[in-house]
């Protein structure tokens, strides 16, 4: 059935763009309860934005890094922060709405890591 494939490919993308995150959250020392908390809020209202549009599977895990990004600009500040830079600020996930989504140091106009891979 044509349904549960993309209910496979929906789920596939939403496990992976959920460990993507955890990663750099853990990476990045912010993976306490409240925050993975936040991460299942947002992959559970991704579920629903991914059903109804199954073509968006792709752009899942920059998404998500991005709604995880705004909600963790209201409980705790700017995150991830910018490794590189003296002058403290966040990175910005590129492409917005995308596949294959890296961290980007917008001052630098570099690449940092793709998400996922904050850790090294
Ligand atoms: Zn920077």
């Amino acid at each position: 059935m044509e349904g549960q494939a993309d209910n496979r490919t929906i789920e596939v993308a939403l496990h992976d763009a959920r460990a993507r995150v955890l990663a750099d959250l853990a990476a990045r020392a912010v993976a306490q309860a409240e925050v993975v908390s936040l991460l299942e809020e947002a992959v559970s209202k991704r579920r629903w934005w991914v059903q109804q549009w199954p073509d968006g599977a792709a752009y899942v895990a920059g998404l998500l890094a991005q709604d995880v990004q705004d909600a963790l600009m209201e409980t705790q500040g700017r995150w991830p922060l910018c490794t590189v830079c003296d002058e403290p600020h966040a990175l910005a996930v590129e492409p917005e709405l995308g596949p294959d989504p890296h961290w980007v140091c917008e001052a630098l106009g570099e690449a940092i890591a793709p998400v996922g891979a904050l850790g090294g």
